[in-house]
């Protein structure tokens, strides 16, 4: 009997119930992931869906990392034209999943404005990297603005673009589904489980040893986020991640107000979630101040509870100027998170160099690029194939010494 045969007619018995499960599933592809953030539980889906044996390892609890403190903000606002087509597919690939797997995402655009000359550099810039996408930014009028968004209080407008491109979700809620579907694919995932060291023969990875046991693999997939160098460290692989902290104020649920990601002046970024919470922040990273040093320098929290609300407070209030009617809306709860960000600022995606069974999946704007990722690595990792649009984020641009 050829091979194929062989495998087709145990896969009929094991449905049958006549073969040791067991038996039946080891001619399946054994492929661990490491990390249950956005990155790894998309992955997770497509690879179980793809027929691997699928086991996910989760040290915390699911989007406990980078994901849970992101702020899920789907976009191609990046000069780089092939990282831009890559989060541009990605977008295209959410609008085909979103309704199937109930992600929730608000499509409601990309609205940035200036008040001054210096900010409408700054708006133009945007503009131009939107220019050749299948939604460039538009210019918006005074009464344009007034009409595309009722409830805000943009201030003096020097310049102002729309694009409708854009959309946000909730990155919690996109992880947990993309879970839930990967597990209904046969996905197993092993919570709270921490991959601790690996197994290699003759180059070949033979298992994890995890905090509740050895776990034998074909593969291993590392979507660990900023503790994705100590995984490839394992197999004496070097990869450094850039220190990119961020925080983001979450206030109580407000009367809906705007669909739009809203990029203002000062710095201001907001969104308000489908549940009605306003998110944003006033500053995308720490300024250079003694207070900040800790947090600047390492993953840790504020100092103390004062730093965190006060920043909390005064993100939510320049927030809540653009938008009046939500002036009595408390804060809820400040975030702070940490982007797995690799040092040129581009994904780190495929085999590890010297370790061919073992493949790298880590980068910012995971949130955006979470669907496509998953496609590819089922693709390459299953399909055998060698994504041509992956080949300029391949590990082995870094220099090992
Ligand atoms: C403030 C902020 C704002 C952001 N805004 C955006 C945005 O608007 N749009 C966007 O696209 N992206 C944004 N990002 C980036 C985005 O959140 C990340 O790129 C994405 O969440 C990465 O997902 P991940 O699954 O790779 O990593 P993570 O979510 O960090 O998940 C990694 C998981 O691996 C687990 N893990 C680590 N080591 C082990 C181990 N040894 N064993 C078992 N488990 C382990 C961790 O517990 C963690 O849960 C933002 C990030 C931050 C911090």
């Amino acid at each position: 009997m050829r091979r194929r045969q062989f495998v087709h007619g145990l896969a009929g018995l094991a449905a049958s119930g006549l073969v040791w499960p067991a038996f039946a599933r080891r001619q399946r592809l054994r492929v661990g992931i490491v990390g249950g953030g956005i990155v790894g539980a998309s992955i997770a889906l497509r690879l179980a869906e793809g027929g691997a044996d699928v086991v996910q390892f989760e040290k915390t609890a699911p989007a406990a990392g980078a994901t849970r403190n992101s702020f899920g903000w789907l976009n191609a606002l990046v000069a780089d034209p092939h990282y831009q087509a890559l989060r541009i597919r990605s977008i295209a690939a959410y609008h085909e999943i979103d309704g199937q797997l109930d992600l929730g995402i608000t499509w409601g655009g990309y609205l940035n404005w200036a008040r001054d000359q210096a900010g409408t550099e700054f708006v133009r810039a945007n503009a131009a990297q939107l220019a050749h996408t299948r939604f460039p930014a538009r210019d918006l009028s005074a009464a344009e603005f007034a009409a595309l968004a009722p409830s805000l209080e943009p201030g003096p407008v020097a310049a102002a673009i729309y694009s409708a491109l854009d959309g946000h979700l909730d990155p919690v809620r996109a992880t947990l589904s993309f879970l839930q579907h990967a597990r209904r694919q046969g996905a197993r995932m092993l919570c709270p489980c921490e991959v601790r060291s690996l197994e290699f023969q003759g180059g070949r990875l033979r298992s994890a040893m995890t905090s509740t046991g050895t776990i034998p693999l074909d593969r291993l997939v590392v979507a660990a986020g900023v503790d994705t160098p100590k995984l490839l460290a394992m197999a004496g692989y070097k990869l450094q991640l850039r220190h990119a902290p961020g925080f983001l104020a979450h206030s109580r649920p407000a009367p809906m107000l705007t669909q739009s990601i809203c990029d203002a002046p000062g710095g201001v970024e907001f969104k308000q979630m489908a549940d009605g919470s306003l998110v944003g922040t006033d500053s995308p990273e720490p300024p250079d101040l003694p207070v900040h040093a800790q947090i600047r320098e390492q993953a840790g929290d504020f100092p103390d509870e004062a730093l965190r609300t006060w920043h909390g407070t005064r993100a939510l209030d320049k927030i809540k100027a653009f938008l009046p009617t939500a002036h009595d809306v408390p804060l809820d709860h400040v975030t702070l998170g940490f982007r797995p960000m690799p040092s040129d600022g581009f994904p780190v995606v495929g085999a590890v160099p010297g370790a061919p069974d073992l493949y790298v999946v880590v980068t910012h704007s995971g949130v955006t690029l979470a669907p496509l990722l998953g496609e590819y690595v089922r693709a390459e990792l299953l399909g055998g194939k060698n994504i041509a649009e992956l080949a300029p984020y391949r590990p082995g641009r870094f220099a090992q010494g």
